[in-house]
Order: structure tokens, then C-alpha cells, then sequence
């Protein structure tokens, strides 16, 4: 069993989901190879996380999700980029990215502010295409080693982003100090991961799969600061996959004003019990008593003979329908806007993606939601649908159908 990932503590188990296909793993095959996958907890400080550990290659390394295409993405980026001005960005900043994606994020900050900016991503597909649109992207995975070998290239940077990543390492400390080595003096490296908080009391156990390795806190991501030489001098709370930390994050022998934000978020977390054996412990009922709820709702649908297909063909998609052992004789056909994945079978569910624009009234009564994140853009691009009797179901919090 591995050891925590921030501490090195023993693991204790919350729940154990058997095997699942990678959720990334979009193909025309049949029958793709399940993994083991558990959550549980560091019984010394409380990190989150799977004790499955997958090589990073088999996950990373041809990854289907861009950027470039959700808009509720593109408004979040705005409102970061507000922030940014407050923080002094300007034509003479540094800014590096890890996992950069197909880069449209920093070639905004080029575009906009002239800034020198770099991207790094381990995805082949991705960094290509950054390169291809004069994103200089260098194709490898983030860590201790490759900071070095930047450092001796481009020097420090003034601004470091690491945008939902830091989930999905299998050594977290490994990136905090690699940036607390690429970091100027006064330098800001910009964090965002998906809330544990939301994690649990919105019981989103959708998120639980191999790429998401560690559930984090603000409390997890300031036990890695202090391990690293670093502190959060400000958080905010985001709307992005669900909730989110946005954390602003300089080297610790500067002396910043810290935010009170921060002292605030920690209580929350505190008297949210985030970091109680005994209430970690109770997610499981919690997830199974979710999945009891959402079989028994669509089993009365299908006895009335309902088609029922899915929106959203994303990770956590994905991990829902397995947890939840769908198949096609409950779903008909999943329907995504990403080409990529148009044609190709839901990875261990074997369902059919489509584009969305062959969604009719005639093949589909309801539309279960899976991207529920994104659930406002998906309902106002399908007015259509609605307008012709069509439903919607939203799987969070509580299983229901949208009137
Ligand atoms: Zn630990």
C-alpha cells in the first residue's frame, strides 16, 4: 500500500471501488483493462487521496481534454486575468505554466500583455498543437529536475500558474519545489484545485478516479507550502469543476500580508470536519446511498419506457457511469462537443459518443447531465430539446430531474 503523498503517514481506507477503464481512455475497443481504485485518508494529516499509483505515461500522455473548449472556462480565465492586473503583470513578467494544456490560457497572457511566457505540458497531442500556434511548450512532466534545467535556460519567473494539476501528482512535493526554485524574489505562483470541502459535503464522489490522485484542501495545499519553503498569502473560493481554491502563493522568507481569507477557509474546513476520522470515515454510506437513489430513479423511468441518453462525455463522467455500472441497455448514446472523442466508446461502459448535434426529441426523453459543472451552459445550448418535451437530469447532490 503506498505511504501518503505529502507526509509519508500510513493510509487509512474510505472506500474501495473495485476496478475501473481510465476515464481517458476514449476508443473504438471494447473491453479496455480495469485498475483497482479506493479512497482513503493520511491517518497523521488527513490528505485525501487514492492509494493507487498508475505510471503518469498511461494517463497523461495522450490526453483528450482541451481547454480551448468550455466556455464557462474562458469566463473564469477572465476573471483571473482581472486579478492579475491588481498583481502588477505587465510586458516585462515572466510567466511559466505547468501543465499548460493545449495553451490557450497563456497565449492569452502573450497576446494581452506582451509577456514572455512558457508553457510545459507531458500530453504529445497537446503540446504539438501549443507549438503550432507559436506557444513555446516544452512536451515533458513538471518536477525538481526539469526546474533545473529551465532555470538554467530562462532564469526565474515572476508569475507560476499550475492550474487543476496539482490532483493529479503522484508527488506533490515534487512541484512545490520545483517552483520554489523557478520563483523570483517577489514572485506569485498561482494555484487552482478542486475543493475537498465541495468534494464531501456535496458528495462528488465522481471525482474519485486514477488521475485524480489527491483531494485537497486548503489545509493540504499549506502543509505542502510549509514543506517547501513557500505560504499562501491569499485564497479564493472558484467556480470551476465544481468548486474550486484558487491560492496565491509566494516564497516564505518574503514577508507578505496575509490575507484573512486564509485563517477564514482553514476554520471552515476545521468545523467542516474535513479532517475527522470518524466523518471521512461516513462518506462511503454517503456514496452508496447515492448510487442506491440514482438506480432506483432511472429503473422507474425505464419501466416507462424512457430513452435516456448522457451529456458530457468528461472524466467524471465517466467514473460516475462506472461506479454506478451503467450500460446500454440504460443509456442509449452519450453526446460531447469534443471531436476527439466523437465515434469513439466510453471507456469500460462501451456506449456510443456522438456529436450533440444529432440530439433529437425523437432519440432522447431525457437527458442525464454528467458535465454537471457546466450545467447552465449545456441547458442553454439545448433549448431546443427543451422546448420539444425534453428533460433534463442532474446527478448532484441529489439525483433529480430539472422541471
Ligand atoms: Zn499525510
Amino acid at each position: 500500500m503506498t505511504c501518503c503523498r505529502i507526509c509519508n503517514f500510513k493510509l487509512k481506507k474510505i472506500i474501495d471501488f473495485g476496478k475501473i477503464a481510465l476515464v481517458g481512455n476514449f476508443s473504438k475497443k471494447k473491453n479496455q483493462r480495469k485498475y483497482k481504485i479506493s479512497l482513503n485518508y493520511c491517518q497523521s494529516c488527513k490528505h485525501v487521496q487514492i492509494s493507487e499509483h498508475l505510471k503518469p505515461d498511461l494517463l497523461f500522455k495522450n490526453y483528450l481534454w482541451e481547454t480551448g473548449v468550455s466556455k464557462s472556462n474562458l469566463y473564469l480565465l477572465n476573471d483571473l486575468i482581472k486579478r492579475l492586473k491588481k498583481s502588477g503583470i505587465s510586458k516585462n513578467s515572466k510567466i511559466l505554466e505547468i501543465a499548460s494544456n493545449d495553451g490557450s490560457f497563456i497565449k492569452i497572457l502573450k497576446k494581452q500583455f506582451k509577456s514572455f511566457v512558457l508553457g510545459i505540458d507531458p500530453a504529445q497531442n497537446l503540446a504539438k498543437k501549443a507549438n503550432s500556434e507559436k506557444v513555446f511548450t516544452i512536451n515533458k512532466f513538471f518536477n525538481f529536475n526539469l526546474s533545473k534545467k529551465i532555470q538554467k535556460k530562462f532564469r526565474k519567473f515572476d508569475f507560476i500558474f499550475a492550474r487543476n494539476v496539482v490532483a493529479h501528482l503522484n508527488n506533490p512535493n515534487e512541484i512545490f519545489k520545483g517552483v520554489e526554485n523557478l520563483l523570483s524574489e517577489d514572485g506569485i505562483f498561482i494555484l487552482e484545485v478542486p475543493h475537498l470541502l465541495n468534494i464531501i459535503k456535496q458528495n462528488q464522489y465522481d471525482n474519485i478516479f486514477h488521475e485524480h490522485i489527491g483531494f485537497h484542501s486548503l489545509k493540504s495545499i499549506n502543509d505542502l507550502c510549509k514543506r517547501n519553503k513557500l505560504q499562501v498569502l491569499d485564497v479564493d473560493l472558484i467556480n470551476s469543476q465544481g468548486g474550486s481554491i484558487r491560492c496565491f502563493i509566494s516564497k516564505s522568507k518574503i514577508e507578505n500580508k496575509i490575507s484573512k481569507k486564509v485563517d477564514n477557509i482553514l476554520n471552515i474546513e476545521k468545523r467542516s470536519k474535513l479532517f475527522s476520522n470518524k466523518d471521512l470515515e461516513k462518506f462511503e454510506i454517503k456514496i452508496k446511498k447515492h448510487i442506491k437513489d440514482f438506480k432506483a430513479m432511472i429503473k422507474k423511468l425505464k419501466k416507462n419506457k424512457k430513452k435516456i441518453s448522457i451529456y458530457g462525455a468528461s472524466g467524471k463522467g465517466q467514473a460516475f457511469m462506472q461506479f454506478n455500472k451503467i450500460d446500454n441497455k440504460i443509456i442509449d448514446y452519450v453526446f460531447d462537443k469534443s471531436k476527439l472523442k466523437q465515434g469513439k466508446l466510453t471507456p469500460g461502459t462501451n456506449i456510443k459518443i456522438l456529436n450533440p448535434k444529432l440530439l433529437t426529441r425523437q432519440k432522447v426523453d431525457y437527458l442525464l447531465i454528467l458535465s454537471w459543472n457546466i450545467k447552465e451552459e449545456i441547458i442553454k445550448q439545448e433549448t431546443n430539446f427543451r422546448k420539444n418535451g425534453g428533460k433534463f437530469i442532474i446527478p448532484f447532490p441529489r439525483p433529480k430531474v430539472l422541471n
